[in-house]
């Protein structure tokens, strides 16, 4: 039993509520820098400058040349729920300003010495001092026309959230990220940001995204970036710029979505950007990309928590298959293939087919859309060392094949070939799923599925969950080539099944894309890049298995216009490459 006396119960003093309230608004000096930015953005600016010392622990500055602040008001700019964006109920229906709680100023105020200086186009300039929300100096001051804020000696009035700060270097590449959002979602304002002295961004303010992704990513990658037009199917138009799939970074900090100019965090539309890539990028690797997407304000809420952006949608599975449509079909349009020599480069369809007959895997050219792409990339596939082919980990890189001259196959699994700057091997399982399943998007893009009917209609027996599940994906089997019907009794028949798988046995596929959860019962619609996947690795051809002169020769030309021939759908390498040099260096020639 305790019998100390129980704490007395009180009213905090307004300081303290103060400081409480600001430490949630004002979580960092991050939160500082995005408050104030995005004042100015309301505001009308169109040039907006941050400078930071130490992260902002010490000193956060942002100068705007937005309209102002009329000297009378700056009192009233730093009290509690004060704003100028609202001051009915109904207009919290047709916001249009990215602030509206009239929070940001004082609790910034509570937690730092603040000065700010105003001009309006009318009046003078004037300034006002704050530490710990009391006001210590106001009055006439100068200034261009906008506003300044400088704030300093962030949190020495709350030591408690101090110890939280990470070190400043910490501290301002979160506030970059602020940064790097708003200048994503507004173009057409010219951003600067100076951290120690340094200029860290400059954004131009053109009106073009790809001027502002060129500020956050650098001029390479924004000119390789690739562009994102609404799907035809889509329910939400989404717009913006995103990598090809020689680009891609460690983590997932460059996947930023937008949701009616608002920078939101949303692991939905984070994993339809991701989902996108599927096939296109090993692994652990994810794209740089921008998505902007627009929904009726009200299908939407982007208000969810005052600083994390975090965003829910009434039709959440409609605006994630917007998103990974739209960056899906940027991928398939732009992604390059390679121009092959031997073959002529705009024919299409199945009349120049490769000539053997008899080999399930035969396929007709796709149209070249990039003649000018290297036929390899030399710059992206290093030099090989001769323990990193030991370990095996010795990938191809860069998207296309040059051309190669197969030379024969070991173990019944790997294509030995000689290309124009040394020896190749390919994985024939991995080479030739990769080529099916780009072959199967390419067909599934064009609304045209290559179907091989079958003329004994092959019963598949279902059990009642995995019959709700094939019913659900109907559309996107058919989209494949899988045509199904409901005999009744538990047993549906198979029509038709893709071309390309007519020598697995028919039944098999639709019992591996129920075993690989591909078309799962009770779950999401599948998706139709995983069921390409799921068909193009049981169609391939299987490791062991012996291979002619002729099938690896078609192989390999399958590779050459194959969109990247240098991973498997499932990441994995289906080439690795010894270099002449590498060679000679072996050898002791070099
Ligand atoms: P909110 O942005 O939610 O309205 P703030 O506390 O951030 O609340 O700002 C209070 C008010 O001060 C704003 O509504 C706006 O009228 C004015 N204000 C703040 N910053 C600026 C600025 N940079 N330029 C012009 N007006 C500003
Ligand atoms: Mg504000």
């Amino acid at each position: 039993m305790n019998i100390s006396h129980p704490p007395r119960i009180q009213v905090l003093d307004p300081r303290v509520a103060a400081g409480i309230a600001a430490g949630e608004v004002v979580e960092r000096p991050a939160s500082v820098v995005k408050e104030l930015a995005e004042n100015s953005l309301d505001a009308g600016a169109t040039h907006v400058t941050v400078e930071l010392r130490q992260g902002g622990l010490e000193f956060i500055r942002v100068v705007d040349d937005g309209r102002g602040i009329q000297a009378n008001q700056l009192e009233v700019a730093f009290a509690r729920h004060a704003t100028s964006k609202l001051t009915t109920m109904d207009d919290l229906d047709s916001l249009s300003t990215l602030g509206f709680r009239g929070e940001a100023l004082p609790s910034i105020a509570a937690a730092g010495h603040v000065r700010l200086v105003s001009r309006t186009a009318h009046a003078n300039a004037a300034f006002i001092e704050i530490e710990g929300g009391r006001t210590l100096a106001a009055g006439a001051g100068s200034s261009a026309l906008g506003t300044s804020v400088t704030v300093e000696a962030l949190f020495s009035a709350i030591p408690a959230r101090l110890k939280f700060m990470r070190t400043s270097g910490a501290e301002a590449g979160r506030a970059r990220q602020v940064i790097d959002h708003l200048v994503l979602a507004c173009p057409h304002v010219a951003f600067t940001l100076v951290t120690d002295g340094r200029v860290a961004l400059r954004a131009p303010g053109s009106g073009s995204l790809r001027d502002a992704v060129a500020a956050v990513h650098g001029v390479e990658i924004a000119d390789a970036m690739l562009e994102i037009t609404p799907s035809p199917q889509a329910r939400y138009p989404a717009h913006g710029l995103t990598c090809s799939p020689s680009t891609s970074r460690p983590n997932r900090t460059a996947i930023r979505t937008f949701v009616n100019g608002r920078w939101v965090q949303s692991r939905a539309l984070t994993a339809a950007v991701e989902q996108a890539y599927v096939g296109l990028l090993m692994e652990g690797r994810y794209p740089v990309s921008v998505v902007l997407l627009e929904v009726p304000p009200d299908q939407v809420d982007i208000n969810v928590h005052p600083n994390k952006r975090e965003v829910r949608f009434v039709h959440e599975g409609e605006a994630f298959s917007s998103v990974q449509r739209a960056v899906r079909d940027a991928l398939l349009a732009n992604v390059p293939v390679a121009a092959t020599p031997h073959q002529p480069s705009r024919v299409e369809g199945r009349d120049t087919a490769a000539t053997s007959p008899s080999f399930t895997f035969s396929l007709p050219p796709i149209p070249s859309v990039s003649a000018a792409q290297p036929l390899i990339d030399t710059a992206a596939a290093p030099a090989l060392a001769l323990d990193e082919l030991r370990a095996g980990a010795a990938p191809l890189a860069g998207a296309t094949m040059p051309r190669l001259r197969v030379l024969g196959q070991i173990a019944n699994t790997y294509v030995v070939a000689e290309g124009a700057d040394g020896m190749y091997l390919v994985d024939q399982h991995a080479a030739h799923e990769s080529v099916l399943f780009y072959r199967l998007l390419r067909h599934w893009a064009r609304g045209e599925p290559e179907i091989q009917p079958l003329l004994d209609p092959v019963p598949v027996p279902l059990t009642p969950a995995q019959q709700d599940a094939v019913a659900e994906a109907l559309p996107t089997l058919a989209a494949y080539g899988f045509i199904l019907e409901d005999f009744g009794d538990g047993t549906w028949l198979l029509r038709a099944v893709p071309a390309m798988s007519r020598a697995v046995p028919a039944e098999k596929m639709i019992e591996e894309l129920l075993a690989e959860g591909v078309v799962h019962p009770h779950g999401a619609t599948p998706s139709h890049w995983a069921m390409a996947a799921s068909i193009a690795c049981h169609s391939a051809v299987r490791a062991g298995q012996s291979l002619s002169d002729e099938e690896m020769t078609e192989l390999i030309h399958a590779m050459e216009t194959t969109a990247d021939p240098s991973h498997c759908p499932h990441g994995r390498p289906t080439t690795i490459r010894v270099t002449t040099s590498m060679l000679e260096r072996a050898f002791g020639r070099a």
